[in-house]
């Protein structure tokens, strides 16, 4: 069974965080044990999304050597574990990518699921998060500027010796919605999970810092990662 996926795009901004989150929150609300990584050590947003910017120990003192994985863990909503990373760059600076694959070992021993949410770019902490999952989750917009992006990243994550073999289509259009899904499916090689719509309730949830899954429960965006993790997980 695959267990640690990581989220990523290679262009920046396509929801890989909003997915992460709220795909996490969905499966823990299925009553999976799941934990979501926040490997994007440059610009972490999990922690604000789900008001942990202020905890003690983050991820960055993890990679740091300075502390044990056991301490950056904390409750996030329905149940779902949190390993936020820290937003200060002093932290980023000390924060050691390579020691990434032992936290995920660690990690996924004791879960159904680990979503690890990865940065942006084809940086060192951008790569290490796409070799050590069972698999790779592309989040795709449907813009020819972020499939090509999706594209290289899956072309990266085979050279390093990871695997994709999914996409979520985030922010899409009401139109067209089985074409464009397919053309991207065609175009990157993938399955698609499914298509998340643009959905204004995701921003508002932000502001409440909690996950839309649980803040508009009804919302397309909503329907749409709950469809995407019963699937994964097989409730279905
Ligand atoms: P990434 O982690 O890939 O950089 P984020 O998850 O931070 O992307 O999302 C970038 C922005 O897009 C955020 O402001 C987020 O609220 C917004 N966003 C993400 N998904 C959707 C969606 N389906 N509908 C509307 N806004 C969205
Ligand atoms: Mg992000």
């Amino acid at each position: 069974m695959i267990r640690a996926y990581t989220i990523a795009s290679g262009k920046g901004g396509t929801g890989k965080t909003t997915v992460t989150v709220n795909l996490g929150t969905a499966l823990a609300q299925l009553g999976k044990e799941t934990y979501i990584l926040d490997a994007d050590v440059g610009m972490a947003n999990i922690g604000i999304l789900l008001g942990l910017e202020n905890v003690p120990v983050t991820l960055h003192e993890v990679l740091a050597g300075k502390a044990k994985v056991d301490e950056a863990i904390y409750d996030g909503p329905a149940g779902l574990k949190v390993v936020p990373s820290g937003i200060s760059l002093q932290g980023f600076q000390d924060a050691n990518p390579d020691r990434l694959r032992e936290v995920m070992h660690d990690l996924v021993d004791r879960c159904d699921y680990l979503l690890i949410d990865a940065p942006a770019g084809i940086s060192r902490d951008g790569v290490v998060p796409l070799a050590i999952a069972d698999e790779v989750i592309l989040v795709v917009n449907p813009e020819l500027s972020s499939i090509v992006d999706a594209l290289k990243t899956k072309i990266l994550t085979e050279l390093v010796g990871g695997h994709v073999q999914y996409a979520i289509i985030n922010r899409a259009g009401k139109d067209n919605l089985d074409f464009v899904e397919k053309k991207i499916e065609k175009s990157l090689g993938v399955k698609s999970l499914g298509s998340v719509p643009e959905d204004s309730h995701v921003r508002e949830s932000a502001a409440y810092k909690t996950p839309v899954v649980i803040k508009y429960p009804t919302s397309g965006s909503s329907r749409a990662i709950k469809r995407i993790a019963a699937e994964i997980s097989g409730c279905e």
